[in-house]
């Protein structure tokens, strides 16, 4: 008989569910599964997708974070959760300085913001294409006052970088 290979991908479903594995009901686990099923045929290869589910687990509970996360909610917005992610991200560059004049700054054309750097986000699931993330951050000119942290993607904490290293940063 051939060992039972670890389910991974349901095991992780489970944990970023905050479900607890000795105590899953069979409705809960007919939940999982049943957003397992939906996310497994995008996502084939189960290793893969336990790490997607960690990885895409975090933008959910940075973009809703009153939000309970389901294995419904989780599938039910996979694939645009990266999208969501950044957009998010932006808006919360922006909405440090929402009262700020819009003078025309001309290191930010008014945005407020300036990518700071772009990151790969490094396996996505879709073979052949890696995304970049890009990364914001005050401009230093008319916004050095924000006060600007997330989670990123990765699940790292972002924390704006000193304006005089933004400057240094643009000014290459
Ligand atoms: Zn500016």
């Amino acid at each position: 008989m051939a060992e039972r290979e670890r389910d991974y991908s349901f095991e992780a479903l489970v944990e970023v569910c905050g479900l607890v594995l000795a105590e899953v009901t069979d409705m809960e686990r007919g939940r999982v599964n049943k957003a397992l099923k939906e996310l497994r045929e995008v996502h084939p290869d189960d290793y893969l997708l336990a790490d997607l589910i960690y990885e895409r687990a975090k933008l959910y509970r940075a973009v809703y974070p009153d939000a309970s996360l389901t294995p419904q909610a989780l599938a039910g917005n996979w694939s645009q959760l990266p999208e969501q992610h950044h957009t998010w991200q932006k808006a919360q560059v922006v909405a440090t300085n929402v009262h700020a004049p819009d003078d025309g700054c001309e290191t930010c054309g008014g945005d407020k913001l300036i990518v700071y750097s772009q990151r790969p986000a490094g396996m996505d699931g879709v073979p052949g294409t890696i995304h970049t993330y890009e990364e914001f951050a005050p401009c230093p000119d008319c916004n050095p006052g924000a006060n600007v942290g997330f989670w990123r993607h990765d699940g790292s904490r972002f924390n704006a970088p000193d304006p005089s290293q933004v400057r240094r940063r643009i000014e290459g």
